[in-house]
C-alpha cells in the first residue's frame, strides 16, 4: 500500500483531488458495478460532490465515480438488464420487441432526465462559483 496520495480528477468539475486510501473498504450498494470495491468516498474539494473511489481487484483499475449520477443509472440498472435479455429473447420485428424498445427507451430518458437534474442541481448549488466546462 502506498502512503503517497493518489491524484484524482473530479469526474464531475475536472479539479484534480489528492486523496489517501487505507485498507478500509466501503459498502458497495451499486448493483451494476457490484464486482468492484468502493475504497474511499470523499467531496471533491471543489464543486463539494461526493465521489467514490473503485478498484476493480482483478484489473487492477481505478474508477472515480460521482456518486450521485451514477446513482440515476444504477437505479434503473435491473429493469434495463431485465429488459435488455427480454429483447435477446424476443423475435425482431415482432410486436413485443418493438414493446420493449420502447419501454428500453422509456427508462434511458428517465435516467437521462435524472442526470440532467443532477447537473443542474450542481450549477445551482455552485452558483457565483467558477464552474469550469469539461
Ligand atoms: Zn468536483
Amino acid at each position: 500500500m502506498s502512503i503517497f496520495p493518489k491524484i484524482k480528477k473530479c469526474p464531475c468539475c475536472t479539479a484534480i483531488n489528492l486523496i489517501r486510501i487505507n485498507g478500509v473498504t466501503y459498502d458497495n450498494q451499486f448493483k451494476s458495478i457490484e464486482d468492484l470495491t468502493l475504497k474511499k468516498i470523499f467531496s471533491c474539494r471543489e464543486c463539494k460532490q461526493q465521489l467514490g473511489l473503485f478498484i476493480n481487484q482483478s484489473e487492477r483499475k481505478e474508477k472515480l465515480i460521482w456518486l450521485e449520477h451514477y446513482k440515476c443509472y444504477d437505479d434503473h440498472f435491473n429493469d434495463l438488464s431485465r429488459l435488455e435479455i427480454e429483447k435477446h429473447k424476443s423475435k425482431k420485428a415482432s410486436k413485443k420487441y418493438f414493446v420493449i424498445l420502447k419501454e428500453i427507451r422509456k427508462v434511458k430518458n428517465a435516467i437521462s432526465l435524472s442526470q440532467t437534474k443532477a447537473k443542474i442541481k450542481l450549477k445551482i448549488q455552485n452558483r457565483g462559483m467558477l464552474i469550469r466546462q469539461i
